[in-house]
């Protein structure tokens, strides 16, 4: 299949390209080397015909697809202009320089043995998805780096179906804007953003997540900020006067509920997290994350807090530990909620591309999540890869096709649904 062909020729010639980002960096983007995949995504707009594709001072390339919609048609300027976005950047933690991208045809079921490491194996016994996979195309790194299916392969698909618009010019839709942007990976994709500019009323990321996933949920994140206030003395005559801010800290700390923690909790279940701890005897410090699906979740956990706060100010009199909380960000469902039809129809898009849809909440925050807030509801549309963020990262051809097909069919169904 030719198209199949060009979809695998793209996503290899991408992930050649290093982009990885940097969390210690302070510039924008993080680092200069993505912009290199960035330029080169803007020649590839422009040849596929979207004429005003350009790259801005931070990185971020954007580009229209008009509406092809022709005056007399019932939906003719109905469709809402829809955004379809993908990340340039990898992992920040995991080599992108050199990814030789090894395509493994009519996968046999086995384990994949990666040949530039041969101690990197992608277990068929440790990965259930696998199964699925016997007689399909699978696309890995060669051992020594990350893939870069996250988000080269959304990034690669974005492309096959706008190429797909090229080639099919009776299929409708309404205005489409692309946009591909750096630095999602170390959490500042939309920083410098420019939703007036991106101009899209809905968008979809195309990013990570198994075939048939759409997430349209994210965690509610506050962050707590924990002093803990002593009393220094000096210690050869501290008896019955010091209060040891670092051990009334510690003290807390483990009086929190241990099951409530990143290592103790998965699925929709919320966690209190100590990040980092500093201080001196007179006074202790740490930072918390609070994650949970709901706010309520948000409150109870903060509750906890300041119960194990008051429970060391009684425990040690004289001593003070105040809590005090910042919000970091809410999910998204609840503004998706408000425009239900947006994920509605993206999964009615990948029943359509004959597949069960999968609706998953993400245990973090994301780039569509911020821009969701920032007045364009943005779901996450599935890109097939798996595994993202390791050396075993691999993903399967056919559900970057699929992924394609969804996207087709969900700008078909926003045509379709914008008639009176
Ligand atoms: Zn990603």
């Amino acid at each position: 299949m030719p198209d199949r062909e060009s979809l695998l020729d793209r996503f290899c010639r991408y992930v050649r390209i290093d982009t990885q980002s940097s969390a210690t960096s302070s510039s924008y983007p993080s680092t200069e080397k993505q912009k290199d995949l960035l330029r080169v995504l803007v020649a590839d707009l422009k040849a596929a015909g979207l004429a005003d594709a350009e790259m801005d001072e931070h990185g971020y390339v954007m580009a229209t697809l008009p509406s092809n919609i022709p005056p007399g048609h019932p939906a003719f300027g109905k469709v809402p202009t829809l955004g379809l976005l993908g990340h340039v950047d990898t992992y920040h933690e995991v080599s992108g320089a050199g990814v030789q991208p090894q395509v493994h045809r009519y996968y046999d079921g086995g384990d994949i043995v990666l040949p530039g490491d041969p101690s990197v194996v992608i277990r068929a016994a440790e990965e259930p998805a696998l199964a699925a996979c016997k007689g399909l195309t699978i696309v890995t790194g060669d051992g020594t780096t990350l893939l870069g299916a996250d988000d080269k392969a959304g990034v690669a698909e974005i492309f096959e179906a706008l190429w797909r618009f090229h080639d099919q010019p009776t299929r409708l839709h309404g205005p489409i804007r692309v946009a591909f942007t750096p630095d999602e990976e170390v959490g500042r994709g939309t920083e410098h953003f420019d939703v007036k500019r991106f101009g899209a009323t809905f968008a979809y990321t195309v990013d990570g997540s198994g075939v048939g996933e759409l997430e349209s949920e994210t965690f509610c994140a506050d962050t707590a900020f924990l002093t803990v206030t002593g009393a220094d003395v000096h210690p050869g005559y501290a008896k019955g006067k010091m209060l040891n801010a670092v051990r009334i800290l510690a003290d807390l700390i483990m009086a929190l509920p241990q099951h409530r923690t990143p290592e103790t909790t998965e699925g929709r279940e919320g966690y209190l997290h100590p990040i980092n701890v500093s201080g001196n005897v007179s006074e202790a410090k740490a930072q918390f994350l609070v994650r949970d699906f709901a706010e309520e979740g948000l409150r109870d956990l903060e509750a906890t807090l300041n119960a194990a706060a008051a429970w060391v100010e009684r425990k040690y009199p004289g001593a003070r530990a105040q809590v005090e909380i910042k919000e970091s960000y809410r999910n998204m469902k609840y503004v998706l909620d408000q425009h239900a039809h947006v994920t509605d129809y993206a999964e009615e898009a990948i029943r359509r591309a004959g597949l069960t849809p999968k609706r998953s909440s993400i245990r973090g925050g994301t780039d569509g999540a911020r821009l969701t807030f920032m007045g364009v509801p943005t779901p996450n549309l599935f890109d097939g890869s798996m595994n993202f963020h390791g050396k075993k990262e691999y993903v399967p051809l056919e559900w970057m096709e699929s992924a394609v097909d969804t996207m087709l069919h969900l700008f078909d169904i926003w045509v379709e649904k914008s008639r009176d």
